[in-house]
């Protein structure tokens, strides 16, 4: 029998909000009792109050992470321990899903069917994930001369802060937590002020889960107040960011004026989908790149917003892509069926509706959306939009938009394609679409970017390293390499005394 289909208007009615910050395993409200308003970009609503964390609620919160920390009550634990609870966080998160995806979807605006199939699902996976390789990833040993030994160990570094963005709330913060909790580390997580609700959900989720107080703390609040109070803060031994290059860049400022923290960056793209004359299925080729455009209202950092196309392919690709464009019409984020949502605040939206007036300005060519839409809903919607005919050296082209705008260059040469997409201060991911397997693998070589795609876009897995090259950052979210980012490397050399005759 099939599951009745869930009434999440009728749910969020009765959802309750604590926008209070998680702090030493007990929620408080900000030391000076400030608050600020969390509005649903779903109607422009008023959903609660938020914590207004600043310098005092920092402090206190790294406070209790670095006493976590020394005094060993997690970083201490046997691994198979740590192991255990944190497969129970995970437990707990699926155990909350559909509240978390309630959560996720009325703070930020995407379908809600979205963030119960992805977002929550992927937080979950990625902690079980980490939790599984706790007591599975071995030290090592140096092939050093016989009268000694060297050890080379990985260390948790102390206080973790995690500063994350508001695309994908839980998820970016599971990047983070995963890794660093599973190395033994205190942490102590800044989410967006567009978006708190579920990492303060999540903290609690964890503390009933087993982890002890004060090992992972939540304080909601802005970037400037909270989120530099924290990179700032001389107790806090690594930052793990991800948001836009502009913040990232802050963030070395603030690790160069304090105590040199370790700075892992992950940032803003501009990827390049390239396909080639040779590439047949050109159906296949424009159906993805709108489905990876319109995903989560174009809010992606790796969305493949400039798509290269060979002009012999070009209007047949155009008119396919502009074809796709409506069925990823926004609508009601709650309804269960809708395949694009809201933008996140109405900032975002006038953004996104300037880029768009930017498109025309320059010269570019709309074939698809281009307008604001469901206004009657009090909420900040804007259409799927398709440039045509756009120059690599138009802003459209040039800016991160992050919203559903996607620009299309063309292009007649392989130099001249590679020598485009690379033109970019971004690097964070780009794909090749040819039948030509020298071609795919010397352009994929050829591409600079931190993840690669050769004849499709969106696989992905928690198995392998995200990231970017240039100004996309420096650290790799995901894998056995996040640990790299939490870890400290030491050496310990050991004299071995020959035999007494
Ligand atoms: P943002 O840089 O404005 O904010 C990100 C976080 O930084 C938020 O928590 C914010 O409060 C905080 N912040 C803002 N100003 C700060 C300051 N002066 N000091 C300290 N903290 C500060 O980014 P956003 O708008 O939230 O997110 C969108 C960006 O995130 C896009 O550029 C997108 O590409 C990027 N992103 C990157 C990845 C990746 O893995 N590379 C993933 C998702 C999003």
């Amino acid at each position: 029998m099939n599951k009745p289909a869930i009434d999440w208007r009728q749910r969020a009615s009765s959802l309750s909000f604590d926008g209070r910050a998680f702090i030493g395993g007990q929620r408080v409200p900000a030391h000076g009792g400030e608050t600020f308003d969390c509005v649903s970009p779903i109607d422009g609503r008023v959903l609660t109050q938020v914590a207004r964390g600043r310098q005092a609620d920092i402090d206190a919160a790294v406070g209790a992470a670095r006493m976590a920390f020394d005094d060993g009550r997690w970083a201490h634990k046997p691994p198979a321990q740590r192991k255990r609870i944190l497969q129970r966080f995970a437990e707990r998160i699926l155990a909350a899903k559909e509240e978390l995806a309630l959560l996720e979807t009325l703070d930020m605006g995407k379908p809600v069917q979205h963030s119960l199939g992805v977002d929550v699902q992927s937080a979950a996976r990625t902690i079980a994930w980490y939790a599984e390789a706790v007591d599975k990833v071995y030290d090592e040993v140096a092939p050093t001369p016989r009268n000694s030994l060297a050890l080379i160990t990985r260390e948790p570094m102390g206080v973790i802060g995690a500063v994350v963005p508001w695309n994908y709330p839980m998820l970016m913060a599971s990047w983070k937590l995963g890794p660093a909790l599973a190395a033994g580390n205190s942490v102590v997580l800044k989410p967006s002020e567009k978006s708190p609700l579920s990492a303060l959900r999540l903290a609690e989720l964890a503390l009933e889960a087993g982890l002890p107080e004060g090992v992972f703390n939540v304080v909601p609040g802005y970037g400037h107040e909270a989120g530099e109070a924290l990179a700032l803060h001389m107790d806090v031994d690594a930052i793990g960011f991800t948001g836009s290059t502009r913040v990232g860049r802050r963030m070395l400022e603030y690790a160069g004026r304090s105590n040199l923290k370790r700075v892992y960056n992950e940032l803003g793209g501009k990827s390049a989908f390239v396909v080639f004359e040779d590439f047949a299925d050109v159906q296949r080729a424009a159906t993805t790149v709108a489905a990876s455009m319109f995903f989560n209202q174009g809010e992606s950092c790796n969305a493949p917003s400039r798509v290269f196309v060979h002009e012999r392919l070009a209007d047949e690709f155009v008119g396919i892509v502009a074809g796709e464009a409506p069925k990823y019409q926004p609508g009601d984020p709650l309804s269960g069926s809708a395949e694009m949502g809201a933008i996140v605040d109405d900032v975002q939206l006038r953004s996104v509706l300037g880029y768009i007036e930017s498109g025309h300005g320059e010269g570019a060519a709309v074939v698809a959306g281009g307008k604001r839409a469901r206004t009657d809903s009090g909420g900040y919607y804007v259409e799927p939009t398709v440039f045509d005919r756009v120059g690599n050296d138009m802003k459209i082209a040039r800016e991160e938009i992050f919203g559903p705008v996607l620009s299309v260059i063309r292009f007649r040469t392989e130099d001249e394609a590679v020598r485009m997409a690379n033109d970019s201060p971004y690097g964070l991911q780009a794909s090749v679409w040819s039948d030509n397997i020298n071609r795919a693998h010397r352009v994929a070589r050829a591409l600079r970017a931190g993840t690669v795609h050769v004849n499709q876009y969106d696989e992905d897995d928690i198995t392998v390293p995200f990231g970017g090259y240039k100004q996309s950052g420096n650290g790799r979210d995901k894998s056995l390499h996040a640990f790299d980012k939490y870890t400290e490397l030491k050496t310990t050399w050991v004299r071995i005394d020959p035999a007494q005759a």
